[in-house]
């Protein structure tokens, strides 16, 4: 193993994700020395990147650009002023070999679920308005009490266990009463079916003839030409973005007040970066990890979860198999959650007429049974659960590739937040020019814009020389709130939901 020194620079950032980047580019933009390092031998853009395979393109759970924060979506246009396009925006749930429009709309309901079906949804809707469950503790009691046993079933049961991974039992039922997005999927579903069958003439509050057609922004490339551009920019400015370098170990050296951040590459190089400022988008419980000497609160970092993901990219010989930009699968005998479909996002994203282009995601955890399958078992899965689903012939299938995402998203338990804040406590006291920034970083499950604010606002500290703003602060709508009573209250408010295990199971 070799080791050699690099330049000393004002700021090293762990990552060259969107956070990353984001910090790199306005450095770079106000004149300060920057060397990022990112572990990925290929990609820029982390979660957000655009993978590559014989011209086709895909995108790692499908980005859209939104943002209610103008001076995210000004950055947005500022790195790619040319090559955003306008996409309409589509998605459906397939359950029963039946698409379902989301809202649900009643006669289609009626339609694909038949009248028996539809008649035992009512039936079991009934009794649990009759008969509610008395102690409401978890996601399936309180789903079940709102809906009935059958339209839980269908509509909650199946996916939500995909996702995370555990049982409706297990889940918390304080997740589902704050679901406004689930109750409302409910309560159309209940609307369409009642009024499907002459139970409510009320005239239609809406719900039903809501619009399913709206548009979003995307790169016409995929999200990752967002961060190249962002990558370019940095390089042009004479800085660095080393790929294939991951972190090694991260030491504050007393005497000089200066980082001494060891990466090393592929060939086990190890390179030395001396750094006055370190970012770090890294996963906190990898970064933590690098830390040396390690932080008491290591065992805080190691107790951190995560959820990851895959996606089976399969080029197909047929004409695009819906219309859509991903459809939910809520059917339980197969394994995938979601499929994209790449053309709809972007025809860029797929070269050849001739063919369509499915992703097809599967959540699980690394080191599981789907996590350690090969390649080639995983895209024989997803040909053979097309099939299941009825979607296309294997026969087809003309080629497909695996990707895999660690740490999609950051695991939200009991005690992650006690965690986080006990890691956050340790390292601000100790290291004034450490910052966390981005999702995982943050172990925040946010998106782009989220991660790129918070960017935003340490490179504003860092030209500051203090900590003005607190970065913990960005709500999920990537707007800052002062701290103190009020913008705590704003941040948590708006923190995205998402579901806490109950503590007996
Ligand atoms: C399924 C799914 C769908 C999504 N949909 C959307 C959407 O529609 N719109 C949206 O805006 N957002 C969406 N997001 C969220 C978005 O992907 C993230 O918010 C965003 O990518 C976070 O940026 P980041 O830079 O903080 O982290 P990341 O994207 O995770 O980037 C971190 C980077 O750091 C690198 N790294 C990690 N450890 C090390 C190390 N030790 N040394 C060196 N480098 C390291 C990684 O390789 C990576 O490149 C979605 C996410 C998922 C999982």
């Amino acid at each position: 193993m070799t080791t050699k020194n690099g330049q000393a620079v004002d700021v090293a950032i762990i990552g060259a994700g969107p956070a990353g980047l984001t910090a790199a580019y306005l450095l770079t933009k106000s004149g300060h020395s920057v060397t990022v390092i990112e572990k990925d031998p290929v990609y820029v853009g982390g979660i957000s990147r655009t993978v590559e395979h014989d011209g086709f393109r895909f995108d790692i759970g499908g980005h859209r650009f939104f943002s209610k924060s103008k001076e995210v979506v000004d950055l947005w246009n500022e790195i790619l002023p040319d090559d955003f396009i306008q996409r309409p925006r589509m998605s459906r749930i397939f359950y029963g070999g039946k698409y379902y429009s989301y809202p649900l709309r009643g006669f289609e309901a009626l339609r694909n679920l038949g009248l028996w079906k539809s008649t035992c949804c009512m039936a079991s809707y009934a009794y649990s308005q009759i008969f509610p469950k008395k102690n409401v503790a978890s996601f399936q009691d309180w789903t079940i009490n709102q809906f009935g046993e059958q339209l839980f079933n269908i509509f909650f049961k199946t996916y939500t266990e995909k996702v995370w991974g555990m049982s409706c039992n297990e889940i918390s039922a304080d997740w589902a009463a704050q679901r406004i997005k689930g109750l409302s999927l409910g309560s159309a579903v209940l609307d369409g079916l009642k009024r499907s069958l002459g139970l409510n003439k009320k005239p239609n509050d809406g719900m039903e003839t809501k619009t399913l057609l709206e548009t979003f922004r995307y790169p016409r490339r995929g999200p990752g030409m967002m961060w190249e551009a962002a990558r370019d920019f940095v390089v042009k400015g004479g800085n660095r973005v080393l790929m294939n370098h991951a972190l090694q170990q991260l030491s504050l050296d007393a005497k000089t007040g200066r980082w001494r951040v060891a990466t090393t590459n592929g060939d086990g190089e190890t390179v030395v970066i001396n750094a006055a400022h370190v970012i770090s988008s890294a996963p906190v419980r990898e970064l933590v990890g690098r830390i040396h000497p390690l932080p008491k609160a290591t065992q805080n970092a190691l107790d951190l979860r995560y959820r990851d993901f895959l996606t089976v990219a399969l080029m197909i010989k047929s004409e695009d198999i819906f219309p859509d930009n991903w459809i939910y699968i809520h059917e339980p005998n197969v394994k995938v959650g979601r499929i994209q479909n790449f053309r709809s996002w972007s025809p860029e994203m797929v070269p050849d007429d001739s063919l369509a282009c499915v992703g097809l995601e599967y959540f699980c955890f690394e080191g599981d049974g789907l996590w350690n399958s090969s390649d080639e078992e995983l895209v024989e899965l997803a040909k053979r659960e097309m099939a299941t689903l009825g979607m296309c012939d294997p026969a087809a299938v003309k080629g497909g590739v695996v990707v895999r995402q660690e740490k999609a998203y950051p695991v939200y338990d009991d005690v992650y937040k006690d965690n986080v804040e006990a890691i956050r406590a340790e390292l601000e006291q100790k290291y004034e020019t450490l910052h966390m920034i981005g999702r995982n970083g943050m172990h925040r499950y946010n998106n782009q814009d989220h991660a790129m604010m918070t960017a935003m606002l340490t490179v504003r500290n860092i030209q500051a020389g203090a900590r003005v703003y607190d970065i913990w602060q960005v709500n999920e709508d990537a707007e800052y709130h002062e701290s103190g009573d009020e913008g705590e209250k704003a941040a948590l408010a708006s923190e995205r939901l998402v579901p806490k295990r109950l503590k007996a199971a």
